[in-house]
């Protein structure tokens, strides 16, 4: 009988910390999720880094704000889309400065989980885009200036960081505004 007891303890005791080891795997998972924050759907991400007078621009969202889907293109339609997107990111008109802080965009490096082969059938997908720029008079740079409603009309929020010689800011750009102070 004794040993009975134990034997259902040990059964009981492993099937907690089984059932534990799932519950903390799974909260994991979605901490991850939510710690990178990175993709959340009606937000994104930009960084902007300067030293000296070059400077990188990193902006980074779900392609569910951009052409409200975020698997592969099915059809003319959505292939269009998604060519639209990634030429709309390439020209680099829908961030601008201060016109005396002399900013040119030096190079752009557009990527897409959308446009890039996948061999696992994703849940989510996002756009990269990155920028080098060159800015001949940063002591001038005081706003950065957003035009996403054209282009990002699913960009509700923007966080936005920077380092700017080595002062770092942050600002959160929500629809409507125009663009956001550094400070
Ligand atoms: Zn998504």
């Amino acid at each position: 009988m004794t040993s009975k007891i134990v034997n259902t303890k040990t059964i009981l005791s492993g099937l907690f910390l089984a059932s534990s080891l799932f519950a903390a795997a799974t909260s994991a998972q979605e901490h991850h999720h939510e710690e990178h924050g990175s993709h959340t759907h009606g937000q994104a991400t930009l960084t902007f880094v300067l030293e000296g007078n070059e400077a990188e621009l990193a902006f980074a969202t779900p392609t569910a704000n951009l052409v409200g889907f975020e698997h592969q293109a099915k059809d003319d339609t959505q292939r269009q889309l998604v060519q639209k997107m990634i030429a709309d990111f390439t020209a680099a008109t829908w961030f601008s400065f201060d016109a005396q802080a002399h900013c040119t965009v030096t190079g752009t490096d557009i990527s897409s989980d959308l446009t890039a082969e996948r061999t696992t059938k994703p849940q989510h997908a996002d756009l990269n885009a990155n920028y080098t720029l060159v800015c001949q008079n940063p002591a001038r740079l005081q706003s950065l200036t957003l035009d996403l409603a054209t282009i990002a009309a699913g960009v509700e929020k923007v966080t936005v960081q920077w380092i700017l010689n080595g002062e770092q800011g942050a600002a959160d750009w929500v629809q409507g505004n125009e663009g956001v102070q550094f400070k």
